[in-house]
């Protein structure tokens, strides 16, 4: 690795991820990319090399405790942190199993959680450094069989919140990126392509997007951000009784 700063990315293979680590090699970061699928990673290795960025492939399963170790053993000396590894989950109640409840709390909570645990501290010892964690809408709404996505971004969200007021004056900044509708394959991965079709394209923003707000977010040392205008606007009125059947007749998952 060469002089430039360091940013560590997770879901650097596709959507959100991919697009931090190419706004970030723009402006002068090697990129350590971690994702499962190497083929994607090593594409994006070579599409950075454009803006002069070392890139360091990192093979992990984030669900599973060596892959978060994994993480965090690459992660020690970084400037910069993008948790956003992350899949999405329809399912009624009583579907999923023991198994797979603790594989997407590790992905999309606790994992996330652990890397911050072991990693904020070196960067408060060094009085610098970045965290964003990408979470979601879904943390401020109730979302009907997908109620486990829900609670994890909740848990994500609310640690994220608190950690960025526990360490704001050491010079570490965390901002917790909270999307609506992505265009990205999250949703096409777990088999809820008709959302494509069925959630209106005003409600769909872009990976960019999502990137720009988080930074943005970073640099004024907001706790949370939400990406997208219509989303902000809606976002005091997501608790009301309205704004749910509104949003959930909208964004119905079958
Ligand atoms: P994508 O499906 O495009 O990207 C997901 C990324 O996470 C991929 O790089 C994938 O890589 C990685 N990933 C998934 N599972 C694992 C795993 N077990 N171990 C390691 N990496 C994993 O979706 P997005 O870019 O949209 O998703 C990024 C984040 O954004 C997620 O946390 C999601 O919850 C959040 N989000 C997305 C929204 C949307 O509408 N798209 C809305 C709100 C939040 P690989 O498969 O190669 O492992």
């Amino acid at each position: 690795m060469s002089n430039r700063q360091l940013a560590l990315i997770t879901g650097a293979s596709s959507g959100i991820g991919r697009e931090f680590a190419k706004s970030l090699a723009k402006s002068g970061y090697d990129i350590i990319a971690v994702a499962r699928r190497r083929e994607l990673l090593e594409s994006l290795a070579s599409e950075l090399q454009v803006f002069g960025a070392d890139t360091k492939v990192v093979v992990a399963d984030l669900s599973t405790s060596v892959g978060v170790q994994s993480v965090i053993g690459e992660a020690s000396n970084v400037d910069f942190l993008i948790l956003n590894a992350g899949i999405t989950r329809a399912a009624r109640v009583g579907s999923t199993s023991g198994d797979e409840i603790t594989k997407l709390n590790t992905l999309l909570a606790t994992g996330v959680v652990e890397v911050c645990e072991a990693i904020v501290p070196k960067m408060m010892q060094r009085k610098m450094g970045s965290v964003v964690i990408v979470s979601s809408i879904a943390a401020f709404t109730p979302m009907p069989k997908s109620a486990l996505y829900a609670a994890a971004k909740s848990y994500v969200t609310s640690y994220g919140r608190s950690l960025n007021l526990e360490v704001r004056k050491s010079g570490v900044r965390v901002c917790v990126v909270c999307p609506g509708y992505v265009r990205t394959e999250l949703h096409q991965q777990a088999g809820l392509t008709h959302l494509r079709e069925r959630v209106p394209k005003w409600l769909w923003i872009e990976p960019d997007d999502v990137v720009k707000a988080a930074l943005r977010g970073l640099r004024k040392n907001k706790s949370v951000v939400v990406p997208g205008a219509v989303y902000r606007l809606a976002r005091p009125f997501l608790g009301s009784g309205v704004a749910q059947t509104v949003w959930q007749r909208t964004t119905r998952r079958r």
